[in-house]
C-alpha cells in the first residue's frame, strides 16, 4: 500500500504489534504517543528504545518509519481520579469497571491523532484496542471506534480508517502475531522492551518480559505467554 498510517504507540507489547503489522502493510508509517501524566513514565519512557531497535534491526522496517510525536495531554491528569494517574489501588470500582480507566481516554487520544494524522497526510490510524481480553473500557469497543472513525471523518471531512489489528484476537495470539511478523528478533523486542506492568516494575524479568508478575497487567501478560508458548 503506498498510503501513510500513523500508530497509536504507547510502548505496551499491544501496540508494538500493531507498529510492526503497520510497517508491514504501509509505505510510510508515524507514530504517536501520548504524556498525561502516568504515574509511571516507565511506558513511555521503553517507546525510544522500541523505536530504535526496530529501526537497527528490520532494515525494510527502518525506510518505512517516519517521525514519532508525543503531545501532552498532562489535562486528562488533572480531570481523572484514577489509578495510573493518582495513587489509587488498581481494583474494580464502583462503576464495574477497573479503577485504571480514565475515562473516554481513547476518544480523546484517537481525536489528536485524527488532528495530526490530518495535518501529516496519513490517511490511516491504527490502534491497539482490543475487545477479546475485555478489561471493561468502553472505549475500546469495536462499536465505539467505528463510531469515532464516522465522526473524525464527518468532523474533519476525511476519509480515515481506523484499524485495530488485535480487536478480535487474544494475548496468545498476539504473541504469535508478533512472531509471524517479525520471528524472534521481534518477540526479543517486545519482551525485553515493551512495558505492560502497572507498578512500573523493570528489576524483575519473567520468561514474558519485565514487571511485577502480580498486577492485572502482568497477569494478562503472562497469561497470554504461556498460551503462545504452549501453541503448536
Ligand atoms: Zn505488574
Amino acid at each position: 500500500m503506498t498510503e501513510t498510517a500513523l500508530v497509536l504507540f504507547s510502548g505496551g507489547q499491544d501496540s508494538t504489534v500493531c507498529l510492526a503489522w503497520a510497517l508491514d502493510r504501509f509505505a510510510a508509517v508515524e507514530t504517536i504517543g501520548f504524556d498525561y501524566g502516568q504515574r509511571h513514565i516507565v511506558e513511555l519512557a521503553c517507546r525510544g528504545q522500541i523505536i530504535d531497535r526496530l529501526r537497527g534491526q528490520f532494515p525494510a522496517w527502518a525506510a518505512r518509519l517516519g517521525p514519532d510525536h508525543v503531545l501532552d495531554l498532562g489535562i486528562l491528569n488533572t480531570i481523572s481520579e484514577t489509578a495510573l494517574t493518582r495513587e489509587v489501588a488498581i481494583e474494580t470500582g464502583e462503576t464495574g469497571l477497573p479503577t485504571t480507566f480514565v475515562p473516554g481516554r481513547n476518544l480523546v487520544f484517537l481525536t489528536f491523532a485524527g488532528a495530526v494524522a490530518y495535518r501529516r497526510g496519513a490517511r490511516h490510524l491504527v490502534g491497539g484496542m482490543c475487545e477479546t481480553d475485555f478489561s471493561g473500557y468502553p472505549d475500546c469497543r469495536d462499536d465505539s471506534l467505528k463510531a469515532m472513525q464516522i465522526a473524525l471523518n464527518l468532523g474533519m471531512d476525511r476519509r480515515f480508517v481506523i484499524h485495530t489489528p488485535l480487536m478480535w484476537i487474544d494475548k496468545a495470539a498476539t504473541w504469535a502475531m508478533a512472531q509471524a511478523l517479525g520471528g524472534e528478533a521481534l518477540i526479543d523486542v517486545i519482551v525485553e522492551e515493551t512495558h505492560s506492568c502497572y507498578h512500573g516494575v523493570r528489576e524483575k524479568r519473567h520468561p514474558w518480559g519485565y514487571g511485577c508478575g502480580q498486577c492485572p497487567a502482568c497477569e494478562l501478560r503472562a497469561r497470554g505467554w504461556t498460551g503462545f508458548q504452549a501453541r503448536p
